[in-house]
């Protein structure tokens, strides 16, 4: 029997212009649908994990995905921080900006504990604008970022500049 290397970065699709004209898509589909693929990038996400973390933070909506599944894989809970008005509970919730107008996202106010250890996963470091939002949502509540795990990374867009001095860790960068 052999056994094939996989190569994730086969099971990212480009869409162009989605959702809007000029932005090339980096969709995650094929690779969420390919048992062996999602496992392995779960495993690689895994293995930038750093040591005593105390919980995964994930951003809507498919940093849950990534998120959820790591945090299922090393045996640790997981909180999500959502877009406005999805969460029921008392949320706490941060403004950013975006190219054109503001965004908010928000997180339970009793999520997360004053000193708690999180790494933050998304699916994508565009801009570094949703992850360095939502580095402050989880300080703000007396939390630690101790990470930032995306799948991919555009370069180009310099997101990582806007991570201040939190760890960030990649699985494919795109130039
Ligand atoms: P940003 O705040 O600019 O870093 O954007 C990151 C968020 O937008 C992530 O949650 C991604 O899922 C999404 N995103 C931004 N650009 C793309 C892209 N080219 N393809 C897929 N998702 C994207």
């Amino acid at each position: 029997m052999t056994i094939q290397a996989i190569h994730l970065r086969d099971y990212i699709r480009d869409v162009p212009d989605f959702p809007k004209p000029g932005i090339v898509f980096k969709d995650i589909t094929p690779l969420l649908a390919d048992g062996n693929a999602f496992a392995e990038s779960v495993s690689q996400l895994s293995c930038h994990m750093p040591n005593d973390v105390d919980i995964i933070v994930g951003i809507e909506s498919r940093g849950f995905l990534f998120g959820a599944a790591l945090a299922q894989q090393l045996n640790m809970g997981f909180v999500p921080v959502r877009k406005p008005g999805k969460l029921p509970a008392d949320v706490h919730h941060i403004e950013y900006e975006l190219e054109y107008g503001f965004d908010r996202l928000e997180i339970h106010r009793d999520a997360l504990k004053e000193g708690t250890r999180v790494v933050i996963v998304d699916d994508l470091l565009a801009t570094g604008g949703t992850a360095a939002a939502t580095i402050k949502l989880v300080e703000q509540l007396g939390a630690d970022v101790v990470a930032c795990l995306f799948v991919i990374e555009l370069n180009f867009l310099n997101g990582r500049k806007k991570l201040q001095d939190v760890e960030t860790h990649s699985l494919l960068a795109y130039d």
